[in-house]
């Protein structure tokens, strides 16, 4: 979680995580300004170093060598990240519109999102071929491919369409790395058919002649055939088919077209080239909205116009980081010429290189090993980021303000504690009007008619089952905050056998402008409510204050029947233990803290927390378990042992069959812990065998606090498996069965731990 102390006076936010907003974050890491904040919005968690694709896709580079973490980056510039698709822009009301979180409110924008493959609208094209871009799409694809060739022992012909650098890159790359997979599975290299299809006259148009008779030759040698004045019309599954009659037999295409823009720049009103690229000037701002800026490949340079590639784009990094700055303190901005002639080290894929620049042109294994130095270094810029100090509140800059955002910022200093901490009513009032509630018929006074209190009708012979949990955020979209937090509440009432019926929530929001507040505040509320909307409950009320930092929880009720409730103390020897999701969100944030995890640990960590346990709750309740808990803050050994105690039984835990979330493992390993461990550790007094079972790599793991935790439950033997398996399918991919009931033997070490450790058991992830 960001928590910088200071006043959000401006919001500047960066949509997409390209080449250029790389360099962005990375210089407001080592600079920041304070009083801005940054927001990240990206549709991938990571961003592949275009330069090192080819490598990656030869099988020389592994996926963290050439893809730039972007949460780790966000993080070192104390910034949100936002995972999501961006999809529309209200440039008017200023808010840019995601597909998968409320909108976000910018005063300076700047777009970094890349291009994808043109003419994806030929007939065919859509369904057939495997596009570059997305990359992490292609990526996916790619490895699909591979597994299909190796499946098939008949012929197999590639066709890679588009003759530009990145068409005859791939087309080298991943003839290398299949022939290389197909020896390694002891298979002939024959049958393994590329060819290059392009429109143009010749490949490589754009490059002088040294270069493309260089690549004629290395293609003819490595027998890819060219088909140039190729213009594809149709694709249909085995052929693709092009202008003047002309078709190829192909059992996969590769599609590496020219660069086409996202449609809703121009929908939203930008300037945009003829292509629908967003027209900038030569300070990279869009030459009809000065509050947007943009760079890389979806910008079009009004005066410089380049071709798309990344090149272009890293070197756009630094003077868009510059001006974004000049324009947040209302500076003017500087004008940035990009280079003519860049040099381009276009390789083979078989650790071979052709560099080119202009007329001149060389080659060799030596270009490619001189290309793979830059390369890795400009990795390790935004992979090894150093570690910062703790930003402390600093003077904001009145030009980044002015002076009556100043004035605001004083009053926010000195503002009043009791109810004059609450968040102002007007604030609350809209945002509870953009929240869009529903009506429940059991709830007689609610939020869309607010009185004093709430009042619920509870069905006559049923009982109301009533819980309540309170949290610091820790992660730094309020959004997912709200979501998790209403999981983790509702977790009581699932693991009780009730069902939802409503919320009432109470919010920290820090002190700040009122937009601010209200933004906060209201993706907060939202990410609740539709986690209790998605589970049948309402939101009926709550209350809301200004502190010093993010904190979020809900006074959760459900209705059940008295004789259905489901207790702690129910478990009955001969069960089994079924625990339906992975362990580990408290050692992986506790990691994310220290900048020690990965972008994709925590993002998979937050997935599996914004996942409900409704449905397991249900599932187990139909297979007819005897008892139910949650796992959440004294970690899986200190709610078993609250279960074992009223049930007078001992349990016995197989600590290999412990479901893990990924990363967990390696940060245990690296020794990081949340702050909670140290005390649920103590908890290990109820562990009969702890010597044997101490040095497990799963171990520490028993005494990981969870937040929105799976459910851990007691089973009848014969209901297990199915139980599990259908779990499996209603979402919970890892629930498992991690033990048995026995009858008691002792009331003050219950718990017995099988600690029998397999070599599958280290380094999985
Ligand atoms: C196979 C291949 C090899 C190449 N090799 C080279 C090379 O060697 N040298 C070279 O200079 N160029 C190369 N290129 C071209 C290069 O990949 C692009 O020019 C470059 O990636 C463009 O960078 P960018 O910063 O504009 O966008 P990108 O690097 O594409 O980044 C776009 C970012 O925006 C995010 N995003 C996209 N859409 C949305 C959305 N709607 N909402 C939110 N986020 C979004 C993405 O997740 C990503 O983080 C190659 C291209 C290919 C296909």
């Amino acid at each position: 979680m960001q928590n910088t102390g200071e006043a959000v006076v401006k919001e500047l936010v960066l949509v997409g995580g390209g080449h250029s907003h790389v360099a962005v974050l990375k210089r407001f890491g080592m600079r920041p300004l304070p009083g801005l904040r940054l927001t990240l919005i990206s549709r991938d968690l990571h961003t592949p170093y275009s330069g090192m694709l080819p490598g990656y896709i030869a099988g020389h580079y592994e996926y963290d060598d050439c893809h730039i973490d972007l949460r780790k980056l966000a993080r070192f510039a104390s910034a949100r990240l936002y995972h999501s698709p961006v999809e529309a822009l209200d440039l008017a009301e200023k808010r840019v519109h995601c597909r998968d979180r409320p909108p976000v409110r910018f005063d300076l924008l700047s777009i970094n999102i890349g291009s994808r493959p043109q003419t994806l609208d030929i007939p065919g094209a859509d369904k057939y071929v495997i596009p570059v871009k997305p990359i992490d799409r292609f990526l996916d694809g790619w490895e699909r491919l591979i597994r299909r060739i190796l499946n098939s022992t008949a012929p197999f012909r590639i066709a890679v369409v588009g003759g530009g650098a990145g068409g005859v890159e791939l087309a080298l790359a991943s003839q290398h790395r299949l022939r290389q997979e197909l020896t390694k599975a002891g298979r002939s290299i024959e049958a393994l058919q590329h060819r290059l299809v392009t429109d143009t006259a010749e490949i490589l148009p754009s490059h002088a002649r040294r270069t493309r008779t260089a690549f004629q030759q290395v293609l003819a040698s490595r027998h890819i055939s060219i088909f140039t004045n190729h213009r594809v019309s149709r694709i249909e599954p085995g052929w693709v088919h092009c202008e003047g009659g002309q078709s190829l037999e192909a059992d996969a295409v590769l599609w590496v077209t020219h660069a086409s823009a996202s449609p809703w720049l121009a929908q939203a009103g930008l300037a945009t080239d003829a292509r629908g690229f967003v027209l900038v000037d030569d300070a990279l701002r869009c030459v009809s909205h000065p509050e947007v800026f943009a760079a890389g490949d979806i910008a079009t340079v009004r005066n410089h116009d380049r071709p798309k590639a990344g090149v272009f784009a890293v070197r756009q990094g630094p003077p868009l980081a510059v001006n974004l700055r000049r324009a947040a303190l209302g500076k003017a901005p500087k004008a940035f010429t990009p280079q003519q002639n860049f040099l381009s080290l276009i390789t083979t894929g078989d650790r071979y290189a052709i560099a080119s620049r202009g007329s001149w042109s060389v080659q060799g294994a030596w270009v490619w090993r001189w290309k793979d130095w830059i390369d890795r270094r400009f990795m390790a810029k935004y992979n090894d980021l150093p570690l910062m100090q703790e930003r402390q509140s600093a003077t904001i800059d009145p030009r980044l303000a002015g002076q009556d955002a100043l004035r605001e910022i004083s009053a926010i200093a000195m503002r009043c504690g009791g109810c004059g901490a609450k968040v102002g009513s007007t604030t609350l009032s809209r945002v509870i009007g953009r929240l869009e509630t529903r009506q429940h018929s059991d709830v007689l006074i609610g939020l869309q008619a607010p009185d004093d209190a709430a009042v619920l009708q509870v069905e006559p012979g049923k009982v109301l089952v009533q819980s309540v949990d309170y949290f610091r955020a820790f992660v730094d979209d309020a959004y997912d905050f709200g979501r998790i937090a209403a999981n983790h509440s509702l977790g009581d009432i699932f693991a009780m056998g009730a069902k939802a019926q409503s919320a009432q929530a109470i919010a920290t929001v820090p002190y700040g402008k009122e937009a601010v507040v209200e933004e906060t505040l209201y993706d907060m509320l939202r990410g609740a409510l539709q986690i209790l909307e998605d589970c049948g409950a309402a939101l009926i009320g709550g209350h809301s204050s200004e502190g010093a930092e993010l904190a979020f929880g809900l006074v959760v009720n459900g209705i059940a029947e008295p004789g259905a409730l489901l207790r702690k103390g129910g478990m009955q020897p001969g069960n089994r233990l079924v625990l339906t999701k992975p362990l580990g969100t408290g050692t992986l944030f506790a990691a994310d803290m220290r900048h020690a995890a990965k972008g994709r640990w925590i993002q998979a960590a937050i997935a599996s927390m914004v996942q409900s346990n409704r449905h397991a709750a249900e599932c187990l309740r139909r297979h007819g378990a005897t008892a139910c808990t949650d796992v959440t803050g004294f970690g899986l050994l200190g709610h078993l042992a609250e279960m074992t105690r009223p049930s007078a039984v001992d349990a016995v835990i197989d600590l290999e069959a412990l479901p893990v979330l990924q990363g967990a493992r390696e940060t245990m390993r690296a020794g990081i812990f949340s702050s909670l461990q140290p005390q649920n550790v103590r908890l290990r007094r109820a562990v009969r065998n702890l010597e044997e079972a101490a040095s497990h790599p799963h171990y520490a793991l028993l005494f990981d606090p969870q937040t929105a935790g799976g459910l851990l439950a007691s089973l009848p033997e014969k209901t297990a498996e199915a139980c599990v398996a259908e779990l499996r399918q209603l979402g919970y991919a890892q629930a498992t069965l991690i033990g048995r009931v026995e009858p008691e033997s002792s009331a003050t070490a219950p718990i017995r731990l099988l600690a029998k450790v397999t070599s599958q058991s280290i380094g999985r992830e």
